[in-house]
């Protein structure tokens, strides 16, 4: 039995806001947004961590990137969104499935415009 909550996502067998899915991810909203918009984008492949990725994962990772530019469509922010990877415990990863982070703050406002919104990297 895989414990690692974002397979069980990918697997259907954890609930999640699904977005978007293809055959290699799955886009989902996070369960506790640090944006107004807050997506988890999650090969369905599962890998640990960035440092874990290597050559055999590149057209995960490609469609990694893509499928962030559909979320950005469907969500409507592509005007302007931050994609980020923490990596490892000492740079905040706290799941242990590569994922990639999609925040934006939409209606007319820009990252930095709020103080509390100086420290956005910190997710
Ligand atoms: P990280 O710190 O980069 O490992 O980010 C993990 C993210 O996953 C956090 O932003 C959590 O809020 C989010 N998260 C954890 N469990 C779930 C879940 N069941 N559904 C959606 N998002 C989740
Ligand atoms: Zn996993």
């Amino acid at each position: 039995m895989n414990t690692c909550i974002f397979c069980q996502i990918v697997e259907k067998r954890v609930p999640a806001k699904l977005i978007m899915e293809n055959d290699y991810v799955v886009a989902f909203s996070d369960i506790n947004p640090k944006a107004p918009v807050h997506a988890l984008i999650v090969p369905k492949k599962h890998v640990r961590s960035v440092n874990d990725l290597s050559e055999n994962d590149a057209t995960d990772i490609v469609q990694m990137m893509l499928a962030a530019k559909e979320v950005a469509q469907k969500l409507q922010v592509v005007k302007g969104y931050k994609l980020a990877f923490n990596v490892e415990r000492a740079g905040g990863q706290v799941i242990d499935h590569v994922h990639m982070h999609l925040l934006a703050w939409p209606d007319d406002r820009n990252i930095g415009d709020q103080p509390e919104e100086k420290e956005v990297a910190m997710i």
